[in-house]
């Protein structure tokens, strides 16, 4: 059987994750701090026989002693804020799990000899000045701003990884991953898709941010664990940094507008301001995906939203 160790278990992509493994016989160890994860995202499979999970801080060098972590074939490191919200509430946390935490997992893997994938970020690219992003792009992050606790620290999370695969031999694979979405995300979780769906089915103002020209590409949650899993599991992608995410791009406004539709809400839609070093556009080349994990989205905005709606819908009545 294999094992596979997920930091971030019980957040939202690593429960997805989780709950895709044990499906596909893993053993599955998860290690959550329950910072921003939530336990209830685990409860289908907290007493499945071949899942563990640890209630700990991967940034905590004692997380390489544990037990549990003594052998392991794959590890996927997730833990970290992802939502603007959160992130910006825990800046300190968010560096030290990005780059200390993936430090403390690539020491297991080395030791372990497992393979090891880190969930980077399209956040890599900062507010692009390249549109479409391929993997070759550099980025223009700003340093000395409020998204910059997640941006850098998911870039020197990259650049451990790149140490660790070029001097040691770790079989390293990074995932820069683009706005992924479904229900499941906690409902003060602040980003654009859940605020939007629970604004819309409580008839609430539809709070667009700007004038809601700014761009992004969301990617269905079941599609990015897919990728994720392909990642891991795929030939030549060691050493890799892939761009993980649906390429189809909409205006912040045009998925306001669609979302107030699909919901038959009789929400206003109503403008607020933007914030601090907000991207502009956002959308991913994906060309490396599909010539690596013969990889593409499956599931368009329109068929994920529907689900997603249902779903908060269900949770209302
Ligand atoms: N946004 C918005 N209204 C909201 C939440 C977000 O207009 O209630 C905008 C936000 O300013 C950004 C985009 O939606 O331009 C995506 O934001 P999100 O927080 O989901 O993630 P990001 O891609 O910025 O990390």
């Amino acid at each position: 059987m294999i094992k596979a160790i997920i930091t971030g278990a019980a957040g939202f992509l690593g429960s997805h994750l989780t709950k895709s493994l044990l499906n596909k016989g893993y053993i599955v160890v998860g290690l959550d701090n329950l910072c921003t994860g939530k336990e209830t995202n685990l409860s289908a499979f907290i007493n499945h026989p071949q899942f563990k999970l640890l209630r700990v801080n991967v940034a905590n060098p004692e997380v390489r002693e544990l037990e549990e972590v003594q052998e392991a074939d794959e590890i996927y490191h997730l833990a970290s804020p992802a939502s603007p919200k959160f992130y910006q509430d825990n800046p300190f946390e968010t560096i030290d799990i990005n780059t200390i935490g993936t430090r403390n997992m690539l020491d297991i893997a080395l030791r372990t000899g497992a393979k090891f994938l880190f969930t980077s970020t399209s956040e890599a690219y900062g507010d692009p000045e390249v549109h479409p992003q391929p993997e070759s792009y550099r980025g223009n992050v700003n340093t000395f701003g409020p998204r910059a606790c997640y941006d850098e620290a998911k870039r020197l999370g990259e650049v451990y990884c790149y140490e660790y695969y070029a001097r040691f031999g770790v079989r390293v694979k990074v995932a820069r991953v683009f706005n992924t979405y479904s229900a499941g995300l906690r409902n003060d979780d602040g980003r654009v898709i859940s605020n939007f769906v629970n604004q819309a089915l409580s008839n609430l103002d539809i709070t667009v941010y700007g004038d809601g020209s700014q761009t992004r590409s969301f990617c269905y949650v079941d599609d990015t664990v897919e990728a994720l899993r392909l990642l891991m599991v795929k030939k030549d992608t060691e050493g890799e940094i892939v761009n993980i995410g649906n390429p189809i791009e909409y205006s912040v406004l045009e998925v306001a507008q669609l979302v107030k539709e699909m919901a038959q809400s009789n929400s206003k839609i109503t403008f607020h301001p933007l914030p601090q070093d907000d991207p502009k556009v956002r959308q991913p080349v994906i060309d490396k995906a599909k010539k690596l994990l013969g990889w593409e989205p499956q599931i368009t905005l329109e068929d994920g939203l529907k689900r997603t709606i249902e779903a908060y819908q269900a949770q209302l009545v």
